[in-house]
């Protein structure tokens, strides 16, 4: 799976406005997928410096993104996001 996603646009930024500025494309993609029981830390710390990281959780949540981390957060963060909202 390559990350991050295509064709969905924000309503901040279009889609390809904000994976353009993306800092994971500029990283290894493998930090963003670590193995069951690895850490996210590597991922995070990445996003933490990304400007797009709220359009990039953003598409995560409206796409029911299973796998990696995106804007910061892994999918078990996304889940507990989206059943408190
Ligand atoms: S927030 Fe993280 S996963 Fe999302 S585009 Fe930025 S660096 Fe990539």
């Amino acid at each position: 799976m390559k990350k991050p996603g295509l064709g969905l646009s924000s309503e901040r930024l279009s889609a390809e406005e904000w994976t353009e500025s993306a800092m994971c494309a500029q990283t290894d993609p493998e930090r963003f997928y670590p193995e069951l029981g690895g850490t996210a830390a590597a991922a995070r710390k990445v996003c933490a410096q990304c400007v797009v990281r709220a359009e990039c959780l953003d598409y995560a949540l409206r796409n029911n993104e299973l796998y990696g981390v995106w804007g910061g957060l892994t999918r078990q963060e996304r889940r507990r996001m989206q059943r408190s909202s």
